[in-house]
């Protein structure tokens, strides 16, 4: 047996039970070495029921007494009751609500363990337990391995499907009596000896099965020795990765675009307004990098109307006076028509010509704008995945500007690499990151941060309603309306289908044009109009003669019309943070107060924790701290397409200042390796055991 053996080969494994392990992502011994305890439970010295105090949270090992599915009149609430008593003679009650199955799970003369906060039952005099978790003792003793689960500081699993924590801790302990003594690849790195870790195959076995002398507080918040160890591997060798990377990329020739005073006047010319200082400050680290002989790789961060498409024009400028192509990329067709609308005029005053390409185009038109961007007559091209396309050819591509916003993976913005020879790459993004996630998720990325909003702006008003006071929502859209505003009135996907969104939007757009506001002129937008339509209901709008935009979330991004004072998002419980906050930066980019309103139907705990954090805070980066904290990390970026690494033992959010560490080391290492050969050893294994996992790595 050795990391890669497949779990059905471990004994007590079967078909169903390797199916249960597979569906979460457990395949090999590896794996399942990786799925690390939640939690520890000291069941080395136990107390007795006796020596229980109310409010403590504590384990006892006990004898079941009784147990009974309690029945009611009229509805059987499932509640079941179990008492329990061990050597002191007391007796511990329990409840489970909601849990009539246990009825035969637990019996009277089992033996238990249980993990719950005590309470004292006034009116019975009983000590109890509300809910605990617990752990049968007794039964299918295989091995005899008994001694796994009492009388020692015992890992407890989160289950996987059927297979409970009992039978996790026998699997992985006979793993890791079968397993030959695994090997360490860590290098010799500063951290590992300050703090005196332990090697891997120490760490692997202690994280699993703790020695009896391990304090269980430091267990219990993964910093014992052995998660310390673990821990700081797994960053180690994503940030070697990530260093290796930008390693490579900078030593690859790119184009070392000229800076000259025609550059400069041409810039000058182009731009509608004064930049902001830290438009200019941005504006100067890219400038430097594009004359650098060097691709760029380089993220520019800034919240939701910072004013990135500004800069990302200013580059653009600086690609085609040096005679090169521009690809600006946009997660949306919406998003990518608004900023060919937005960049058109602006690129025409300096004689360049724009093109926008979207999976929309077609036929006759499609050939001919390919066309014109093989000869090079298209100096900057708009576009979504369609740019990406095999047969989209640049005359000669220079700069490759990709407008994240939060929905394209890490991995789309290489396909863009391979169709100029080595472009400067920008990567626009408008949520700020976390600065943990930005270093994992861009670690070979520079970055730049727009840290200042365009002057003039005033904060939005924001403001939750339920849906039962709507028409107040709607008197005060007229008001807006009178006053020659305009809105946005924003519906929800629902169960993922644009289909019934787009049926909502509908109705609503109806309901608004006929009933609500007759005298108004209510537009509609959603994902399934025709390009053109979508195209001319953006331009009806941005010329006022829309003044209610009834729409989907395909506006969530990008859209970019100073005049419209108000967003209002319909069941607003079913967005998330960041998704709201993108709505919300929709209005507030002219000089007049702006509104955000919230309208709930059903709201659940974490919806209201969303949508207090927005009427509380405009400011872009708490928003993403707390939605990180609410969603946790997997879920920030949504699934898999994020890039985000799937890491085991690290967690992004408690593991900050092992990252911060591990990359520091990660880079010094590479800089300064104590030997050839430990450079080489360690990119070897890099190159062989991480790649796979951590995806967005690769090692040339
Ligand atoms: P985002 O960073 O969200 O992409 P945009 O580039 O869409 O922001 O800019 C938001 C709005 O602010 C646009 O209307 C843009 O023209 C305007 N804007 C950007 N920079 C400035 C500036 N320096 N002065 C005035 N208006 C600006
Ligand atoms: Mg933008």
């Amino acid at each position: 047996m050795d990391l890669a053996t497949p779990l059905t080969y471990v004994k007590g494994v079967g078909p169903a039970r390797a199916a249960m392990l597979e569906a979460k992502g457990l395949l090999t011994v590896e794996d399942l070495l990786g799925y690390i305890p939640f939690r520890y439970e000291d069941r080395s010295n136990l107390r007795t029921i006796k020596q229980l105090a109310p409010g403590e949270m504590a384990t006892v090992v006990a004898d079941v007494l009784s147990a009974r599915v309690a029945g009611f009149r009229r509805r059987n609430l499932g509640l079941f009751e179990a008492t329990f008593t061990d050597a002191s003679r007391a007796v511990l009650a329990a409840k489970w609500f909601h849990s009539a199955y246990l009825g035969d799970v637990i019996a009277p003369g089992q033996r238990i363990a249980l993990y719950g906060k005590v309470e004292f039952d006034s009116y019975s005099g009983e000590l109890s337990m509300l809910h605990p978790e617990y752990e049968l003792l007794s039964g299918d003793d295989e091995d005899g391995e008994a001694a796994l689960h009492v009388g020692r500081v015992v890992p407890i699993y989160e289950a996987v499907a059927k297979l409970n924590t009992r039978l996790l801790r026998t699997l992985i302990h006979r793993i890791l009596n079968t397993l030959a003594p695994l090997e360490d690849h860590l290098p010799p790195v500063p951290m590992r000896q300050q703090l005196a870790l332990p090697d891997r195959w120490r760490a692997v076995r202690d994280i699993h099965f703790p020695p009896p002398d391990t304090d269980l507080r430091l267990l219990n918040s993964f910093r014992s020795p052995a998660h310390l160890r673990l821990i700081f591997e797994e960053f180690f060798w994503l940030e070697l990765g990530l260093a290796l990377k930008k390693d490579e990329a900078r030593a690859r020739a790119g184009i070392a675009f000229q800076l000259n005073e025609r550059v400069r006047e041409k810039i000058k010319a182009m731009l509608p307004f004064k930049p902001t200082a830290a438009q200019k400050r941005v504006l100067g680290e890219i400038a430097q990098d594009m004359a650098a002989p060097r691709p760029m790789s380089r993220l520019l961060q800034g919240d939701v109307g910072s004013g990135k498409t500004i800069v990302a024009a200013e580059a653009a400028v600086i690609a085609v006076e040096n005679g090169y192509q521009t690809a600006l990329l946009a997660p949306t067709e919406i998003l990518a028509t608004q900023h060919y609308l937005y960049l058109k005029p602006l690129l025409n005053k300096l004689g360049y010509v724009a093109g926008l390409f979207t999976g929309s185009f077609t036929g006759r038109e499609k050939t001919q704008l390919k066309k014109l961007l093989a000869e090079g007559l298209i100096h900057v091209a708009v576009g979504t995945h369609a740019l990406l396309e095999k047969d989209v050819e640049f005359h000669n591509l220079g700069l490759a500007i990709v407008d994240e916003q939060h929905r394209f993976g890490v991995m789309q913005r290489f396909g863009l690499l391979a169709k100029g020879a080595h472009p400067d790459v920008l990567v626009m993004t408008a949520t700020p990151i976390p600065r943990t996630l930005a270093l994992t998720l861009y670690g070979d990325l520079d970055v730049s941060v727009i840290d200042e909003l365009p002057p003039g702006r005033k904060p939005i008003v924001t403001k939750h309603v339920t849906a039962d006071r709507i028409e107040r929502v709607y008197s005060f859209l007229k008001e807006q309306i009178d006053l020659g505003r305009q809105a946005y009135v924003v519906y929800p996907v629902i169960e993922e289908s644009e289909t019934q969104a787009m049926k909502a939007a509908q109705k609503m757009h109806e309901h608004l044009a006929r009933e609500v506001f007759p005298g108004v002129s209510v537009g509609l937008l959603h994902g399934r109009l025709p390009a053109d339509q979508k195209e001319a209901a953006m331009e009806q709008f941005k010329r006022g003669q829309i003044q209610i935009l009834v729409a989907t979330t395909v506006i969530e991004v990008g859209v970019d019309v100073p005049n419209a004072t108000v967003m209002v998002v319909e069941q607003a419980e079913r967005f998330g943070l960041a998704q709201l906050h993108q709505l919300r930066g929709r209005v507030g980019r002219g000089a007049s107060q702006s509104y955000c309103i919230l309208v709930t139907e059903k709201l659940g705990d974490t919806a209201r924790e969303r949508i207090r954090t927005l009427v509380d805070t405009g400011d872009g980066f708490q928003i993403a701290e707390m939605d990180l904290k609410l969603r946790g990390p997997g879920e920030f970026f949504g699934t898999k397409q994020s890039g985000l690494p799937s890491l085991r033992v690290a967690n992004i959010l408690r593991d900050q200042e092992i990252l911060e560490t591990a990359r520091r080391e990660a880079q010094d290492f590479l800089a300064h390796p104590p030997s050839a050969g430990d450079l080489e050893q360690a990119l070897a294994y890099l190159r062989n055991h991480w790649q796979r996992r951590y995806g967005l790595v690769q090692v040339g």
